[in-house]
Order: structure tokens, then sequence, then C-alpha cells
């Protein structure tokens, strides 16, 4: 992979607080880059470090090769932030905001200009120019953040939290703004605690619990972990009594019922072998049952992702174990 962020086992302590533990990852190159866990996992302050905002207590993080203790105004160049809160100010429009960063970035004369119609026109913020900043929708500021954040044209754009608080038509906007970001090569680094939010946009899926990093891959591996732990999930109607389903359920030792549902209820195999499901399935017909449907059910990624959080926690799934360096006092 062409990695353009590359994180290597990298820790942060606040006091006793181990807010990120040993922490080894990367970000290929015009990839869309989800970073998933509950509040308070760490993704925050990951990207603050990676974004040059925050020091590492140990490890390394390179953005495009360069190492952000090395060399932070060459990644600043490179990153374009956006942070989950971020201030607005009374009485500038959105036009004035934009230029007053564009300015501080060092943009000058036609230049300048020329930067601020082109994120205005990308964010469609053209028709809210003379509006003031402060007066905007959720939707409209996290426009406004987005356009701040891409004024120097960055390689890789880091959103923290971009849809919380989000209706859901600016949702598909901003879903759209990314999928545009990434086709013209941008790399984007997002986060949200909110799976189902990240799953079908994002190439690559990070997922974060009590400062570790505990699973990566795309949306299906995860869901994969359930059939690679041995078991799969159908959705059983009979007809007549559903009792008698679960009656059946409870003489059978390879089955077990997850939810009883009107018509009948969602069964657990304990395998992802087909021909074994097959087999069950057929034994219910041929025990009596009256099956009038049998649909496999796909685990959705939520369920998915609390399955693996419980495996971790039974320390049975940590894929990335680091050994904490030495930690500075
Ligand atoms: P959220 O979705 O709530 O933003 P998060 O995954 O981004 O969660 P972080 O904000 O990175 O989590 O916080 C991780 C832990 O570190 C939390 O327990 C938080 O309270 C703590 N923390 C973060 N910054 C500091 C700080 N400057 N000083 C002390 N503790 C901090």
């Amino acid at each position: 992979m062409d990695a353009v962020i590359e994180v290597r086992n990298l820790h942060r302590v606040f006091g006793k607080l181990h807010a990120v533990n040993g922490v080894s990852f990367d970000v290929g190159r015009g990839s869309v880059c989800g970073f998933i866990g509950a509040n308070g996992a760490g993704k925050t302050t990951t990207m603050r470090m990676i974004a040059t905002l925050d020091y590492p207590s140990a490890g390394e993080i390179r953005v495009s090769g360069y190492d952000v203790l090395g060399y932070p105004e060459k990644v600043r160049s490179l990153l374009g932030w956006m942070p989950d809160h971020f201030g607005n100010y009374a009485n500038v429009t959105v036009l004035e905001y934009l230029d007053f960063y564009a300015r501080a970035m060092g943009f000058r004369g036609k230049e300048r200009q020329m930067r601020v119609q082109e994120v205005m026109e990308f964010t469609d913020l053209l028709p809210l120019a003379g509006r003031f900043s402060d007066k905007l929708s959720k939707g409209m500021t996290q426009r406004l953040g987005l356009g701040r954040a891409l004024l120097h044209d960055p390689e890789v754009l880091i959103m923290d939290e971009p849809a919380a608080g989000l209706d859901p038509k600016a949702r598909v906007e901003l879903k759209h703004l990314i999928r545009l970001l990434a086709k013209e090569g941008k790399t984007v680094f997002i986060s949200s605690h909110i799976l189902s939010e990240l799953g079908e946009m994002c190439d690559h899926l990070l997922f974060m619990d009590g400062g570790r990093l505990v699973h990566q891959g795309d949306a299906e591996s995860l869901k994969d972990r359930g059939q690679e732990a041995g078991v799969s999930y159908y959705v059983v109607h009979v007809f007549g009594e559903p009792e008698l389903l679960f009656n059946w359920v409870e003489m059978n030792p390879h089955v077990s019922l997850v939810e009883s549902l009107k018509k009948g209820g969602k069964v657990e195999i304990d395998s992802s072998d087909p021909e074994k499901a097959a087999y069950v399935l057929s034994r219910m017909v041929s025990d009596g049952l009256k099956v009038i449907e049998f649909r496999r059910e796909e685990r959705n990624l939520e369920d998915a992702f609390i399955d693996m959080l419980e495996d971790v926690g039974r320390g049975g799934g940590a894929e990335i174990a680091a050994t904490p360096p030495s930690l500075p006092s």
C-alpha cells in the first residue's frame, strides 16, 4: 500500500489515562479511511497528533513520508484539518471568513480570490457568501469548516466527527463531497462513533476501543468475522404457532433462538458452512414444522462491531497488540 499516513506504536498519556495505547496503522493514498470508536476511544487524540496539534508521548507519525515532529510546517501544508467543533465569528460573512483564513495561510491578490471562489463553489457556499457565519445551520457550518480546511488544497483531509448533528439531507451532501474529494485523489481520514455512517463510504475502516486499535479492514471483513467465528443466522417463518419452532430449537443442540418474531424466530446455527445450515433447515421440515420462509440474515455492521468488541473484551480478538514502550515522565 502507498501509505500517506503512517502511524507506528503511538501512545498518548494524560496523567494516569492512557488515551492512545500502542496504535499502529497506515492510511492508503487516495483512500477514504473511517476511524470508528465509542466516545472516549481515543480518535480525536490520535487525529490531533497526526494534525500536529498535540505531541505523542511515544511513537511515530509520518505524513507523506514527513515526520510530524521533525517537519510540522511541511505536514501542515499537506493536511487539511476539520475539527468537530470550531468557532465562528459574529458579524463576519461566509466570504469574509474564508478570505480571512486564505490571507492567514499566505494567499495574496488574485490567487487568494481564486482559492476562496474555488472552495465556495465546491462546498456550494456561493449562495451563502453574504450570510453571517454564526447564523448558519449545522450543515452549512460543516461545509464552511470543510471549505476552510480545503483552502490550501491539501493532499490529506482529516475530519473529526463531521456528520455529528447533521440532518439526513446534510449527511447525504457531506458523503457526496467526500466521494468527490476521493475522486480528485485526496486522502480522507474521517472519524465517527456511528459505524453505519461510515460503513458504505469508506474503503477501509479502523476500529478503536479504549485507546487501542482492535480491528481493521473493510465493512465486509467486519461482518465476516462472525462467519469466521463459525455461526450463521436465519429468519424462519412457520405456519401456525411460533412456539412449535421454539420447541424444536430447544430439542436441537446446533441451533439456538436469537429473537422470537411474530411468525417464527431468528435462529443461530453453530456453523457458517452452508451445507450444515441446509441440513439443519431440512431437518426442521422433515420433523414436521410447516416452514413458509427461510431467510439468511446478514449481520448488520453495528452487530458485528459489538460482537467484535465483546470478543476483544474476552481477550479473543485484538489484532494489533503492542508492547507499550517506556514513556517519558
Ligand atoms: P469522542 O467521540 O467523545 O470525541 P474520542 O474517541 O475522540 O471520543 P478522545 O477525545 O481522543 O476520544 O479522548 C480519549 C480520552 O482521553 C478520553 O477519556 C478523554 O477524556 C481523554 N482526553 C482527551 N484529551 C485530554 C486532555 N487534554 N487531557 C486529559 N484527558 C484528555
